[in-house]
């Protein structure tokens, strides 16, 4: 009879505040057999902090290929296995989806707990459209794939995420702003931290800001989606106001009052209140 094969935990852990770790978090990091962390250092301190003593297996980008097997062979003898990143849910932005991918191809049992990424708070925190949105990561370091996926966002009407290191962040506004024009962002700075800030304004704000004072710490870069009527011109567009205005007509039918009916329809077409508004009265 085959043994039975251990699990493999997803556990997010906090990115800033440490008290970002939920409870059921810390009884499977108390319950597992073994840890494996991105940074083992910041591990340690996190395990610490919540009197939780465990051995511990570094799983990093450069070590990831023997450490990874060595996972996966621990896991397949039956050991509980938890991953840990260095902040944040593991499998974002880090080589924790490569060991996922590898214990999916032998077959074991994987447990994905919730908690905190930095991406989704950035988003919530934007105030940009939370329905639709695209999370990119890192961009690619080398310059040509960064270039081509900018001008590929430069056209792209989701709300865009990403993150940056602070080093390249101006360097990185600069070439949104060639690619996308002067548009909205804002700049989530290490969230739940002590330094926690919150930057909104245009791209240009951004940089007269970050040219001004060095920037530090971490960041995520959020990108204001384009607008249906910067995209689209003449006919189409006009087909498009006009079922809008129909829209609002038939909310206000349907016992909304004129701004509640303007702002539903504006959120649905991605249009602008004022423009609707102007069109509504005209
Ligand atoms: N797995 C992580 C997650 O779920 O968010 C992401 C890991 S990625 C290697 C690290 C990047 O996440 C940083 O460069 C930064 O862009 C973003 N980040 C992480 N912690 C952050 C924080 N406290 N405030 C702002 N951005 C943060």
């Amino acid at each position: 009879m085959e043994s039975k094969k251990g699990r493999l935990f997803l556990c997010p852990t906090p990115i800033g505040n440490l008290e970002d770790i939920t409870l059921r978090v810390l009884k499977v990091l108390k319950e597992v057999d073994v840890i494996a962390a991105e940074d083992t250092r910041v591990t340690k301190k996190l395990l610490n902090h919540y009197g939780i003593k465990k051995p511990l297996i570094s799983y990093h980008e450069h070590n990831k290929d023997s450490k990874g097997e060595e996972i996966i062979k621990r896991l397949i003898s039956g050991e509980d296995v938890a991953l840990v990143s260095d902040a944040g849910t593991p499998g974002i932005s880090d080589p924790g989806e490569d060991l996922i991918r590898a214990a999916i191809r032998e077959n074991i049992d994987i447990v994905p707990l919730p908690g905190p990424s930095a991406f989704i708070l950035a988003l919530i925190v934007s105030g940009f459209s939370t329905r639709r949105f695209v999370f990119e990561g890192f961009l690619p370091k080398k310059e040509k794939e960064r270039e081509k996926i900018l001008e590929e966002l430069s056209r792209e009407k989701r709300t865009i995420i990403i993150y940056e290191s602070p080093h390249r962040l101006v360097k990185t506004l600069r070439k949104i702003k060639d690619k996308m024009g002067n548009r909205n962002i804002v700049l989530a700075r290490e969230l739940t931290k002590f330094y926690e800030e919150i930057f909104r304004g245009s791209l240009e704000e951004a940089l007269a800001k970050y040219q001004e004072e060095e920037p530090r710490g971490e960041f995520v870069v959020v990108i204001e989606g384009i607008k249906q009527e910067e995209e689209l011109k003449g006919e189409a567009f006009f087909d498009i106001k006009k079922q809008a205005l129909e829209r609002v007509e038939e909310y206000i039918k349907n016992g909304m009052t004129k701004s509640q009916a303007i702002r539903r329809v504006s959120k649905e077409f991605n249009i602008s209140k004022n423009e609707i508004y102007n069109d509504f009265h005209k």
